[in-house]
């Protein structure tokens, strides 16, 4: 192009060296191209070739340049020379820092290790401040998802093995149902807008439930306004309508779950709660063909999800999936009981329950493909069920935060849309084993003067005994706060799930509430 005289470069080249890395200024770990002339970062650009972002970088992601050039980073510690409050530093040497950070903390060291809380903010570094909080022996440690978001991560390891946000994605390109809660635009930000644009050209449909109408709410389908915190009762009265009209996905949940896991009744024991085990710790389930407990993970047993046994050693017990029903048929979880928490109308709640199902049996996915299940059973196609989810913020960060998450994880068990054609799915190597593996260290014992605990701080806890707890401070009995829920047992229907069906008829069993 001329003008004049004078030629314009509309592609001048700004860098003489392009390095490939993953940008880190929200949690997305976009691809980025970070242009750098004579050794210096130039521009940032979004690539193409990565899988997360596929080229599109966001204002935040061009404004990374700034975290090495701004002119408020710090170069090196600074040492408050003033009084608290008074702004007055100077740069020392890190010789010097150290120097002084031992001089604080050997002493609480070599008296009580726990003394100390280490916290440390967002950074890719918790692998290293992690075994650094074990190596001094303190397991108060905590890192900047104890403030965001790890309640729930760890609902959604607890539960399914990874959380919304890490090696999973919601099949975008065959769901026809998405259901987002407490989703701003700020995690997951460009996968995500990639994905609702892959929606809405395919006409699937988006309800976003959040208590404001902006961002991703503006563009959603639906949005369900609802009252802040309250995300929970919500989710529960949805299962509440599943259940009741008998949309749950059966063959998902005696296949992969442990819905018909036993779990002891034996009010006021120790192991009131616990699953039944034969001797050697291996689950029980209750095998309806045979009227008899077998070993939970025996793909021959024909699984009970209902119904109160006898186990060898007398005590009472009851697969997940009943108390789970006790619990959730409960008219408190009922449209119109949720409707007065969470200001949501009882016939919308109603409404998306149905749509819900609609889309998960009405059009499930069918995959021409034989294949083999984890027991060795042989299928002949893959079903699948079109409804995912997303979450975030909106939910972590109000109480009942892990409970929340868990309802919602719950809600995609029953549909039986994890980790299937059109739902949510995982990339290896999650989902993980649920719970995982590590377990807290720093219990009483563990910590002592001048000494490493045995493992990590942060773990999971599976069994009263794993938690941090010492004898003054017990954890909570919530048997009392389950005896009101019992009665609901007896209105259970005396036919057994069959296993062979997809679905159960919840009129038919005479579960109309
Ligand atoms: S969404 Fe933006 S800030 Fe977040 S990783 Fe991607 S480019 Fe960076």
């Amino acid at each position: 192009m001329q003008k004049g005289d004078r030629a314009i470069d509309t592609s001048p080249v700004v860098s003489d060296e392009v390095k490939y890395t993953t940008c880190y200024m929200c949690a997305c770990r976009c691809g980025i191209k970070v242009h750098l002339k004579d050794g210096a970062i130039r521009y940032i650009e979004g690539n193409r070739d990565h899988p997360v972002n596929r080229g599109v970088l966001c204002a935040k992601g061009s404004a990374g340049i700034m975290q090495h050039y701004s002119p408020a980073r710090l170069r090196k510690p600074l040492k408050r020379v003033g009084e608290r409050g008074d702004a007055a530093f100077e740069e020392i040497e890190w010789d010097e820092a150290l120097e002084i950070a031992t001089d604080w903390l050997s002493g609480i060291r070599e008296n009580d290790p726990k003394k100390l809380a280490f916290f440390t903010g967002r950074d890719q570094s918790q692998a290293l401040t992690g075994w650094w909080a074990s190596q001094f022996g303190t397991p108060n440690y905590a890192a900047h998802g104890g403030f965001c978001s790890v309640n729930m991560a760890t609902a959604g390891l607890y539960t399914i093995g990874g959380s919304f946000w890490e090696f999973r994605e919601p099949d975008w390109e065959l769901s026809r149902y998405f259901l987002m809660f407490g989703v701003a635009e700020d995690h997951d930000s460009n996968p995500l807008k990639i994905g609702l644009s892959t929606l809405k050209g395919r006409g699937a449909k988006i309800v976003s439930v959040n208590p404001v109408q902006t961002g991703y709410s503006a563009i959603a389908d639906e949005w369900l306004g609802i009252t802040p915190g309250t995300d929970g009762m919500f989710v529960l009265a949805l299962i509440h309508e599943l259940l009741r009209a008998g949309r749950v996905d059966v063959d998902y949940l005696l296949r992969y779950t442990n819905a018909p896991w036993l779990v002891i009744d034996d009010p006021g024991r120790a192991e009131d709660g616990l699953f039944a085990r034969d001797g050697e710790g291996g689950i029980l389930c209750w095998d309806r063909r045979r009227n008899a407990v077998r070993p939970a993970l025996d793909p021959d047993a024909a699984a009970a999800l209902k119904g109160s046994v006898t186990l060898p050693d007398g005590r009472a017990a009851k697969p997940v999936f009943h108390l789970l029903a006790e619990r959730y048929l409960d008219s408190a979880y009922a449209p119109e009981a949720a409707a007065k928490v969470c200001g949501i109308p009882a016939g919308t709640i109603q409404r998306i329950a149905a749509e819900l199902a609609e889309a998960a049996f009405e059009h499930e996915v069918v995959v021409d493909q034989p294949w083999t299940d984890w027991a060795g059973r042989r299928h002949e196609k893959m079903i699948g069920r079109p409804v995912s989810m997303h979450a975030m913020r909106g939910i972590s960060a109000h109480s009942n935060g892990f409970h929340t998450c868990r309802a919602i994880h719950l809600l995609q068990v029953l549909l039986g849309s994890i980790d299937v054609p059109g739902g949510f799915r995982f990339k290896p190597p999650f989902p993980r084993p649920a719970p995982p593996g590590p377990k807290p260290a720093g219990k009483m014992g563990e910590v002592a003067p001048n000494t490493s605990l045995p493992g990590p701080p942060l773990g999971f806890p599976t069994a009263p005994e794993d938690l941090l707890v010492d004898d003054d401070n017990p954890p909570v009995d919530s048997y009392d706060a389950l005896a009101d829920t019992k009665d609901v047992a007896n209105r259970l229907p005396d036919d057994q799930f069959d296993g062979e069906h997809r679905q159960f008829d919840g009129d038919d069993y005479g579960w109309g509430f």
